[in-house]
């Protein structure tokens, strides 16, 4: 009131407000066009900094561009197929071993170890016995190592499983789901079933082998001095697996592990500028720098690895960890991720190999490569016997195919080419997707 009524020396006048603006942004403009130039440029470079190398030459070739005699005489290596199932899977599981006979075994006679958490039927048994040519053995896995942690508090796992279920999360409303990938993830490599083998070769049921596999992949994956084989790549389900990432990069970080050019193909680096960047490290999938994961993997139900990787205790320790982090239940992360990124971690890009020869499906993803001209060899009779003599059943053959003998669903040739294919396999080769290459790998 009182202010109302004395009044004071007369006030200047104030600047009308669309002139302090004009001369705030006058004063600012070429300050504030700095600084986002200069943020832009330290992301830039932040990106550049963690870019997959091109490397000089290839790194991973394939290990034959077209068919060749089997060599039947060659040693093999301690090696077996190895297939988790349920008694129910019975048909499916005949598909997949009469597939894989038909298109490799019939020459290698591999065993082949079936794994199950409960006792095998009668029926599985006879019928796999009466198909698998090298020999089958019948697993049942035991109890405590297809269950909850002893440590993990189970009904409040349950609840969460449960709770995973009704947000939809693809699989995750599966107690038996989270058993399986955690299984894969760590177990599987210390079972005594398996003690014997250097090798496995994961197979599952209701898959196709499209090609004849005239090499001996274990051979080849020793010789070569490779840790992992696989087929296809592809992007996880960000909703499994929310903190995923960021346990396995704060182990790399804590055990000041060295950033590999594989480890690069699976980030994907923030845009955002120092200082604000590792604020995005709040988000999932990101680490504490905040850059990303990109979710690409290795699909596993198709791998040929070597156990002793596995079994390492860098790789041990880490899967104990990710372990102890309850991740398996209260989130349900993958096995095929959790591979993946403990190769790029671990393991020299070059020690992982791409099998692009191999015609291969599971689910509605599938690689089929074109057939090698000139490379079928039709007068094999080794390859001509157990169905694979029929050359109106092969795809025609194409200039730069490498595939033998693919039968690829009569008459469509093609790859599987993901973003996350060209991306995993860009720290082994001088091969460089441009724009269209991009785009054409996101919609094909
Ligand atoms: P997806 O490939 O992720 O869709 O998962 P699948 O349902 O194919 O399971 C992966 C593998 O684990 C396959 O070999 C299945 O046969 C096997 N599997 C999954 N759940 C169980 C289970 O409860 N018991 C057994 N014995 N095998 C299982
Ligand atoms: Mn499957």
């Amino acid at each position: 009131m009182f202010r109302r009524l004395v009044r004071g020396p007369p006030r200047r006048k104030a600047w009308p407000r669309s002139t302090v603006r004009g001369w705030v942004s006058h004063f600012c403009r070429i300050p504030l066009l700095l600084v986002a130039v200069a943020a832009l440029f330290e992301a830039y470079l932040h990106r550049s900094h963690l870019a997959v190398q091109q490397p000089e030459h290839e790194l991973d070739e394939p290990f034959a561009t077209s068919c060749q005699e089997p060599a039947v005489d060659q040693p093999r290596e301690k090696a077996a197929l190895v297939m988790l199932a349920r008694n129910k899977d019975l048909a499916a599981a005949l598909k997949t071993v009469q597939s894989i006979e038909r298109h490799f075994n019939q020459w290698y006679h591999y065993p082949i170890v079936f794994l199950n958490d409960e006792p095998w039927s009668a029926d599985f048994i006879a019928t796999m016995n009466a198909t698998a040519s090298g020999g089958a053995r019948f697993e049942v896995i035991p109890k405590a190592e297809w269950t909850y942690p002893a440590w993990m508090d189970t009904s409040s796992a349950q609840s969460s499983i449960a709770e995973q279920g009704r947000q939809g999360i693809l699989y995750a409303g599966l107690e038996t789901y989270h058993h399986m990938c955690r299984f894969y993830s760590g177990n599987f490599y210390n079972l005594e079933a398996l003690r014997d083998y250097k090798w496995y070769w994961r197979i599952e049921p209701d898959v196709d082998f499209y090609c004849s596999i005239t090499y001996d992949p274990f051979v080849e994956l020793a010789r070569n001095n490779k840790v992992y084989g696989f087929t296809i790549a592809l992007n996880e389900e960000p909703s499994t697996c929310p903190g995923l990432f960021r346990e396995v990069a704060d182990w790399k970080e804590q055990h000041g592990l060295p950033t590999t050019s594989l480890w690069r193909a699976m980030l994907a680096p923030s845009w955002v500028p120092w200082p604000f960047r590792s604020f995005m490290g709040r988000f999932s999938h990101r680490n504490r720098d905040g850059d990303a994961w990109n979710m690409c993997h290795y699909w596993s139900n198709f791998e040929i690895a070597n156990l002793d990787f596995f079994r390492s205790k860098d790789y041990q320790d880490l899967y104990k960890h990710l372990e102890r982090s309850g991740g398996f239940y209260y989130e349900r992360w993958g096995d095929a991720p959790v591979h993946a990124l403990a190769l790029a971690m671990l393991v020299p890009s070059e020690r992982v190999h791409h099998f692009e020869d191999l015609g291969y499906r599971h689910d509605w993803y599938y690689q089929c490569p074109a057939n090698a001209p000139g490379g079928q060899l039709p007068a094999s009779e080794v390859l001509n016997a157990g169905g694979n003599g029929d050359p109106s059943n092969w795809s025609p053959a194409r200039p730069g195919g490498i595939g033998c003998r693919c039968e690829c669903d009569g008459s469509k040739t093609r790859n599987y080419a993901t973003y996350c294919l060209h991306r995993l396999r860009q720290p082994n080769t001088t091969q460089r997707l441009g724009l269209f290459g991009w785009l054409y790998s996101w919609f094909w």
